[in-house]
């Protein structure tokens, strides 16, 4: 029998941590404050499924199969009973800390407490817990389903045998792990949040129009997707609290988020999964 997992956070990455487990054979549990957010994000799931099996890439059975392995709840107490908890609720980390703090009441002793976090510190993280050596980063792209890869993150406290456990769970989905270490936006957004941010930038100053700017990243340097383009699919608030992070983690200017970035957040223009971001949907 397969262990079973709890994903804390239904949204856009919640749902895809969900998918992923379950296709592999695990009990999920998914739990969101919102009943509303947890039904969109088994509706999403199965949707995302459908299209799987649709490509001939899983069979209907299996699909039923992974879906039954699904359960829902609006408590956080039902992570008990699961070995590894996957932690992707909204990137702030006022909201992490307390989350975090009721999982060290909650959680079963021994149980990985991973956090999807994009950039908040996992030793921050992990002190609002009494296990710092069970915390980790466990960090998957969007799309889930479709991203090779898991980003683990150690924190200063994390155990070998947490991480041994994170990049085993993570091989089994078919991911490929790759280990580093603990500073403000790790590698993945310490790298790619500077381009967006760039991107604001030309278009607010009116270098290029947004479809200009996407399309000489695209076609010059063969990125599937442009990066206003790829801002609006991460969430345009997600992006302003990971430059955030960066600026005041590491106190360098070259991180301060763009006005227009900061804009069309405060008119809750957030992206795709808002309909208007950079652009409309
Ligand atoms: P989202 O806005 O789509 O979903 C967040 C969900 O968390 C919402 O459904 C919300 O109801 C729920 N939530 C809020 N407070 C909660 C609580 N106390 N308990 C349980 N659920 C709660 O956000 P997202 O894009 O899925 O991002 C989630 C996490 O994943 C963030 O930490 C983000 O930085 C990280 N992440 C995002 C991306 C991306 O491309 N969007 C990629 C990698 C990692």
């Amino acid at each position: 029998m397969s262990e079973t997992i709890a994903v804390i956070g239904a949204g856009q990455m919640g749902n895809g941590i969900a998918h992923v487990f379950a296709q592999g054979g695990h009990p999920v549990t998914m739990i969101d404050v919102s009943a509303e957010a947890l039904a969109r994000g088994r509706a999403t799931i199965g949707k995302n499924m459908d299209r799987q099996v649709k490509k001939g890439t899983l069979d209907a059975a299996a699909k039923d199969a992974a879906l039954a392995r699904l359960t829902t709840s609006t408590e956080l107490g039902a992570v008990a009973g699961a070995a590894l908890v996957v932690e992707a609720a909204t990137e702030n980390q006022a909201l992490k800390l307390k989350i975090f703090a009721d999982l060290d009441q909650m959680a079963d002793a021994g149980a990985v407490l991973a956090t999807n976090t994009s950039s908040i510190s996992i030793t921050t993280i992990a002190a609002a817990t009494r296990r710092p050596a069970d915390v980790i980063g466990m960090h998957f792209m969007n799309p889930v389903p479709v991203m090779q890869l898991v980003e683990v993150i150690r924190g200063l406290a994390t155990s070998d045998e947490t991480t041994a456990r994170v990049m085993a769970w993570s091989t089994a989905l078919g991911k490929v792990p790759v280990e580093v270490a603990d500073y403000p936006g790790f590698v993945a957004n310490r790298i790619l949040m500077p381009m967006i941010n760039e991107a604001l930038y030309c278009l607010m100053e009116g270098v290029g129009t947004a479809e200009a700017i996407d399309t000489v990243m695209k076609l010059g340097m063969n990125h599937p997707m442009g990066p206003l383009a790829l801002a609006d699919l991460i969430g345009l608030d997600t992006c302003l609290s990971i430059l955030e992070v960066l600026h005041s983690g590491l106190g360098d200017p070259k991180y301060r988020p763009c006005p227009l970035l900061r804009k069309y957040v405060a008119a809750g223009w957030l992206g795709r999964k808002s309909g208007r971001g950079i652009y409309a949907y």
